[in-house]
């Protein structure tokens, strides 16, 4: 579970009965965060030592996901140095007040003393930028649902952050041949993400699919008939499916991974390509990226660990419409049922790639709604994150001979020039779809990570991205220097 500290800052230049008082305030300022995770006030800090060990503390705790500060008092930022360089965790600097005004009568210089954020907050402010820390700042009154809001989207980063530096990835194959963008660097992004992605062989998933019994099979395919509609004569194919799901989960279970990869183009031994085990393995919070897309895989797996409950899925861009300004995205298969509008309906049909038996797999159309598409790239010498905002609707047709999950939608900041920004940035056509992720949380990641971050939204114009990309490469290879 992801807790994360409130430390306050002060000295000991006030006497013992103000700190008594910044102390009962701090604890009713976090006793009035309502956030998505726990917030614990720790300490108000006086002297160099005393951050120099909350410091070591929040590092070696597991559960301690970031910690939040606020200088309720004046705290000088010389003493907050040592332990500062010292963080590993990510951090959030809260620019509040106790009061939300000034009192006309009750100010006197001991009240000026006591709440003196503005002027506190300012040196430590002061000290986050000399220091160049990846720091999150939030700014305005603490009972203000915007302000706890923007501290709420920097938790979500923070759950990502502490779930990626522990992620594992099982690669069931190697990646599709020939494909470029679903290579990359897998020792650059265990450095900078913490993953560890690792390849395991067909033929021992195979092997673990050959001793799965008829009892677990049955188990399965009674929460599918709970999840998703389906006819009974497609039972053969769907307890291949629930077979092979059981098999790939084992592996995970064993291995402690929480994403994996493979390819159409290595399943021997296997009669189907696995569609419905796959995307019932993401609807339960496992990550997901087809023909050995780990990228993908990984990014979707941190997304499902941000929002549990919410909507997140490995998605491929396919066709556009030109006329109607959208974009199919859908996949072979392996879309996850979190995005679906309706309830799905497991099918099996046909399919054209991988020479294989008809495999069962999900169909439905995913829902409308404010969404981004994700993706992380190598682009040679660091790690490049692309979001982009985009609105999903309804498919204005049918489509009723492309049997597979999918969806339609417009990309910001228009149709023709978000194409045109998502191609000059060199985005993938796997990407990571999310409903929840907020571009504040997206920032926050990325920030923490030290990763490059592309946003395309409403306001990019593709001459500006062309210029924001070229400064890219000027300060990443300032930073491989510098770091
Ligand atoms: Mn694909």
């Amino acid at each position: 579970m992801a807790k994360f500290w409130f430390i306050t800052g002060s000295q000991f230049l006030y006497g013992e009965e103000t700190l008594k008082q910044v102390e009962a305030d701090s604890k009713e300022i976090v006793a009035g965060l309502k956030l998505p995770f726990p917030v614990e006030y720790k300490l108000t800090v006086k002297t160099e030592s005393e951050i120099e060990k909350i410091v070591k503390e929040a590092n070696y705790d597991d559960e301690c996901a970031g910690i939040i500060t606020f200088c309720h008092t004046f705290s000088p930022s010389k003493m907050w140095i040592n332990g500062l360089t010292l963080l590993q965790k990510p951090w959030l600097h809260l620019h509040t007040q106790f009061y939300d005004t000034i009192p006309n009568n009750a100010i006197d210089m001991d009240y000026m003393n006591l709440h003196q954020s503005a002027h506190g907050d300012r040196e430590h402010g002061f000290i986050g930028a000399r220091l160049r820390s990846a720091r999150t700042v939030v700014v305005g009154y603490w009972k203000d649902p915007e302000v706890q809001a923007q501290i709420a989207d920097w938790q979500r980063a923070c759950v990502g952050v502490k779930f990626s530096k522990s992620l594992k990835i099982v690669r069931f194959g190697d990646n599709m041949r020939e494909v470029a963008v679903t290579e990359g660097d897998k020792v650059e992004a265990q450095i900078k993400l913490g993953w560890q992605v690792n390849t395991w062989a067909v033929g021992d998933l195979v092997e673990e699919m050959n001793v799965v019994t008829e009892s677990e099979i049955d188990a399965l395919v009674a929460e599918y008939a709970k999840l998703y509609t389906f006819d009974e004569k497609d039972m053969a194919e769907i307890r291949y499916q629930a077979r092979e799901e059981i098999a790939m989960e084992k592996i995970l279970v064993r291995e402690g991974a929480m994403a994996f990869s493979n390819t159409f183009q290595d399943l021997h031994g296997m009669r189907q390509l696995p569609g419905l085990a796959t995307q019932h393995l993401m609807a339960k919070g496992y990550g997901y990226g087809g023909e050995g897309d780990w990228k993908t895989a990984g990014m979707t797996a941190i997304l499902k660990a941000m929002y549990p409950d919410g909507a997140t899925s490995f998605m491929e861009d396919y066709n556009y419409d030109y006329k109607h300004e959208l974009i199919l995205g859908a996949h072979m298969l392996e879309v996850c049922p979190s995005i679906a509008a309706d309830k799905p309906r497991i099918e099996v049909h046909p399919l054209g790639i991988g020479n294989r038996e008809d495999p069962a797999r999900i169909v439905f159309e995913g829902k409308a709604g404010r969404a981004k598409v994700l993706s992380l790239i190598d682009i040679g010498g660091r790690l490049r994150l692309i979001a982009q905002d985009i609105t999903a609707e309804k498919p204005f047709q049918s489509m009723p001979n492309l049997p597979v999950a999918r969806t339609m939608w417009k990309p910001e900041p228009s149709f023709l020039d978000g194409l045109k920004c998502w191609i000059l940035a060199g985005g993938a056509h796997h990407t990571t779809i999310s409903y929840d992720i907020s571009t504040q949380t997206v920032r926050d990641f990325a920030r923490i990570m030290g990763i490059e971050l592309v946003v395309i939204d409403k306001d990019t114009t593709p001459v500006q991205l062309e210029r924001d990309l070229m400064l890219g490469d000027v300060i990443y290879a300032h930073r491989s220097f510098s770091f």
